[in-house]
């Protein structure tokens, strides 16, 4: 048995607020602190519906604190991605085996569920308004500054998590201890999000259950579904050149280019002009760092610690698992050491946020360039053939990341490996039935006791 800590969380974003109910699940005493107001009385975020894919490791941190069947209610299947060319023609991708589907959830709403469960909870209290602004890590004391009456308050915990994202103070202070690597890098595109309202009978413009895909080279949209037969779009588009948020400068060049490019959901779209102009451009940063933690006292984790670009969507999936990860080693965890617990957390956790990170920005190339590609979507289909004929030898690497719970790092190494066994192959596929052509069988199977060889 530990002893029971007093511990601060800085941010009560997604994965603050949950890291809440396992810490105190241990027996701890929590306060979070939260620079926004309560999302449950006050709207954010300007009312934006702002959706996230929950995939597995996701769900196995909510069903370890009992939430998943609440959420499950609310969130919405997607079987596949839909992909819509220039000319509204449509293709299908599914994500995986038959029934399997990674879910589209609000942020907003997924929050206030874990906050809600927090209320029942005596040992968890929330403290809204309350911004980070001076972190002092020796003495693990943090200045606070009331973001309502501008008065400021120091604390003094026991231990302190920085939750608090991709751009936290905890990890700012950090960043001026001794050693601490960091690197941080931007794309050049930017983000904004766009509506397809429901229909006038509240059903769903374009197929719900699934993600969709305009892939048009160097950009791209998608749209997620929502519970209301909405679909929140997000335009991923380089800042700069000629095709760019510089480029369009006023409803005339963005109806232009929208005609041209998405013809099929400029109608779907009645409030496009007025979204695009009031709708900020949000950035897409990378963030990787090291050491995590400090002294034993203070322990970054999510964003604050691993943010990625968000084309596998698995930046809140990861955050959650950290939280699944550092459940399973505070279950086995003795006497006071933390800052060896925080230590092996930390090693344990790098190489798979570090290979996340890099397997988000090589799927940004995969969704707004390749999805178009026929060959490709044929290459995706012979991997799933391979995989049906050899299930023990060959996990796709989307469905590793998506719907296992193998360590980023082995997806990553492992999906190297069958890409350079899926080029050989496809020298000899043409259409799907040259699949069972001898000499494919024949290369298959030598490559793959080569690779079984290498593990
Ligand atoms: P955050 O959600 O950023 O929460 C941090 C909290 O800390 C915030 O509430 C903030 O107000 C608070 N805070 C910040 N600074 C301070 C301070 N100084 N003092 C007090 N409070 C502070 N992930 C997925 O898994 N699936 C997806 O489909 C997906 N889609 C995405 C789409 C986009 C466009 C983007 C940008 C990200 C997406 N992500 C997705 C990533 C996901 O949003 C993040 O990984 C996740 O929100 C991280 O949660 P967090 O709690 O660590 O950080």
């Amino acid at each position: 048995m530990t002893e029971r800590k007093n511990i601060a969380i800085m941010g009560a974003g997604l994965v603050g607020s949950l890291l809440s109910l396992y810490l105190a699940k241990h027996g701890h005493k929590i306060d979070l602190y939260e620079r926004r107001s309560d999302l449950r009385v006050s709207t954010i975020d300007g009312g934006r519906s702002i959706n996230l894919a929950l995939s597995d490791r996701g769900w196995r941190a909510l069903k370890g604190i009992g939430i998943e069947e609440e959420v499950r209610k609310v969130a919405i299947p997607m079987y596949g991605r839909i992909m819509h060319d220039e000319q509204g023609k449509l293709t299908h991708q599914p994500y995986g085996k038959e029934g399997q589907a990674i879910y589209s959830v609000s942020r907003g709403g997924l929050n206030t569920a874990l906050m809600n469960l927090s209320e029942s909870n005596s040992d968890i209290t929330y403290h809204f308004n309350r911004q980070a602004i001076d972190v002092n890590l020796r003495e693990n004391e943090v200045q606070l500054r009331n973001i309502t009456t501008g008065e400021t308050e120091t604390i003094k915990p026991d231990l302190l998590f920085g939750a608090d994202g991709a751009y936290s103070a905890v990890r700012g202070a950090m960043q001026k201890t001794e050693r601490f690597d960091y690197q941080q890098s931007y794309l050049e595109y930017g983000y904004k999000e766009l509506t397809i309202p429901a229909t006038a009978d509240g059903g769903w413009a374009i197929e719900k259950n699934a993600l969709h895909i305009w892939p048009r080279g160097n950009y791209m949209m998608i749209a997620l579904p929502n519970p209301d037969g909405s679909f929140t779009c997000t335009l991923f588009f380089p800042y700069e050149g000629e095709h760019s948020f510089a480029a369009i400068k006023n409803e005339e060049d963005l109806l232009a280019f929208f005609n041209r490019v998405f013809p099929d959901a400029v109608p779907l779209m009645p409030e496009l002009a007025q979204e695009y102009f009031e709708n900020p451009v949000g950035a897409l940063v990378t963030v990787k760092c090291f050491p995590w933690s400090y002294e034993g006292k203070s322990l970054l984790i999510g964003d604050a610690s691993h943010a990625v670009v968000p084309f596998y969507g698995q930046g809140m999936n990861a955050g959650f698992e950290d939280i699944t990860v550092l459940d399973q080693m505070l279950e086995n965890f003795e006497g006071d050491n933390w800052e060896e617990l925080f230590h092996a957390f930390e090693h344990r956790r790098k190489p798979n946020a570090d290979a996340i990170a890099d397997l988000a920005v090589l799927n940004f190339e995969e969704m707004r360039d390749k999805v178009a590609d026929p060959r490709f979507l044929l290459r995706k289909k012979i991997e799933n053939k391979i995989s049906g004929q050899y299930p023990e030898k060959w996990i796709p690497l989307y469905t590793m990341v998506t719907f296992t719970d193998l360590p980023y790092s082995y997806a990553l190494e492992t999906g190297q490996k069958q890409d350079k066994i899926m080029k050989k192959v496809m020298k000899h596929i043409q259409s799907i039935e040259d699949y069972d052509r001898p000499e494919v069988q024949q290369l298959l199977e030598k490559q793959l006791v080569q690779k079984e060889k290498l593990k």
